[in-house]
């Protein structure tokens, strides 16, 4: 039994670990176009920022660690092509340019996705970049490392651009952030959003909202970002606007997508191909509330979506439970998370919900030192179900998360949590 695996990151990385844990004797072979593997794309802002000096400390597993499991591996191989009637893979080495064949069994896509780069004019200048791979970290850093990089724009609010904020306030530069949506954190309810932002700003990060960036000017290297409502000077751009499939490769395959370039999977990882199997941020993912496919990139789901394909590979049947959009971010000095669904996509979806704010104290106030955390639930009307919750603080507030996020999975009413005994 022959597994070929395509993308060796955290999905990919995941599948090929659990296939040779589960049998030892199946080849497996695994084609990454780049030349990392098993890395947390997570740590790449607190690399660039400096909170990290080392990028080896973001790789889980070595290639000669996997090699020694077994695994065979070829990074710098970008698989092009896919024939599901003879079970074939075009394959080219980046290097060489050599073109082969390959043959498997069993075929697992877990590409990924690449960062949007919206048609903004002068977007090839230097200076203009995006924050998705190690490759990009490393280049990131070492370009704002330089004294000259004194103005940094960063251009979307969502949890990257957010992260990056924070990292060019680290290095002392003074940090721009303008968004085209009317908040930052689209993920948080607006009260919830809010926090961040007040904490970007009492950071010095100037954040622009409802503001559309045009163009990028200057000469080869960037000068300026040019909006609907401003021009800003710029020594180094990150375009933070979103990420989309890297499915590319498999038009006229027969595997069928979603609108958005995802590979439609069913809770087993399988997609609309015998014997080809898809995980990651290159595949959509089965959201336990809504009971129905959506897109959500987090590396979370990559890791247990991909290792739940390998086992499936190899002729299992586990069903992904679902996934509740669980996230934790650092802004500055204050912690946020949320899971399950909030208060904009409840009432989209119709949902006769109620919501509930309060605010406590990470311990008591006998004992110096206590913080405010704020939290916001989200639960059903009539049957008390609870269906998300948000929320932020100074301390305590990411891993406090972890409790809802059980509730909400468990399908657990505001009652039933309230008599847990934590
Ligand atoms: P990827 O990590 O994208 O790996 C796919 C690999 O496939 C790539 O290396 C690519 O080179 C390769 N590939 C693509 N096409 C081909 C081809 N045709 N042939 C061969 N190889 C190919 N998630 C969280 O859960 N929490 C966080 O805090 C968090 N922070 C993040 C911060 C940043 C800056 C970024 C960029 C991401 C963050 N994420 C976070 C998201 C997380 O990193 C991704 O969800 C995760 O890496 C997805 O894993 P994957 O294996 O599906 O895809």
């Amino acid at each position: 039994m022959k597994v070929v695996i395509v993308g060796g990151v955290a999905a990919g990385m995941s599948a090929a670990s659990k296939i040779k844990r589960l049998d030892t004797t199946v080849k497996v072979t695994v084609y990454e176009k780049g030349d990392f593997l098993s890395y947390g794309a997570c740590g790449l802002p607190y690399y660039v920022g400096g909170f990290n000096d080392d990028y080896r400390r973001m790789i889980a597993r070595t290639k000669e660690e996997f090699e020694a499991a077994g695994i065979e591996i070829n990074t710098g191989h970008e698989v092009t092509g896919l024939n599901p009637n003879n079970k074939i893979i075009s394959v080219i080495e980046l290097k060489t340019g050599r073109v082969f064949e390959d043959s498997y069994d069993k075929l697992i896509i877990a590409t990924g996705a690449y960062s949007v780069m919206p048609p903004f004019k002068g977007k090839e200048k230097l200076g203009v970049h995006t924050l998705k791979t190690m490759e990009d970290g490393i280049f990131l850093k070492e370009y704002a490392g330089s004294p000259d990089i004194k103005n940094v724009v960063i251009v979307g609010g969502g949890y990257i651009g957010i992260e990056c904020a924070e990292a060019f306030l680290n290095l002392n530069k003074s940090v721009r952030l303008i968004e085209a949506g009317d908040r930052i954190m689209l993920s948080f309810d607006k009260e919830m959003a809010e926090a961040a932002h007040t904490e970007l700003e009492k950071k010095g990060v100037s954040i622009h909202l409802n503001e559309k960036v045009k163009a990028f000017t200057g000469g080869n290297i960037v000068e300026q970002v040019e909006t609907d409502k401003g021009s800003y000077k710029a020594d180094l751009v990150v375009v933070a606007t979103g990420i989309r499939p890297a499915t590319g490769f498999l038009e006229n395959s027969g595997v069928k997508l979603a609108k958005n370039g995802a590979v439609i999977v069913d809770r087993e990882m399988h997609t609309s191909v015998k014997d080809i199997y898809s995980a990651g941020d290159c595949a959509e993912s089965y959201n336990r509330i809504t009971e129905e496919n959506m897109f959500l990139a987090l590396g979370t789901v990559a890791n247990e979506c991909g290792r739940i394909a390998g086992e499936n590979a190899l002729g299992g049947h586990v069903q992904f439970d679902g996934v509740l959009g669980s996230a934790a971010i650092k802004v500055c000095d204050i912690e946020m998370f949320r899971t399950g669904i909030g208060e904009e996509e409840a009432e989209k979806l119709g949902i006769n919900f109620k919501t509930s704010i309060v605010s406590a104290y990470d311990h008591p106030g006998y004992y110096p030192g206590k913080t405010e955390i704020r939290i916001k639930l989200i639960y059903g009307a009539e049957d008390k179900v609870i269906l998300g919750a948000q929320l932020y603080g100074e301390k305590g507030a990411a891993l406090r998360g972890d409790v809802f996020d059980v509730a909400v999975h468990n399908k657990m009413t505001t009652k039933e949590l309230g008599r847990v005994d934590f």
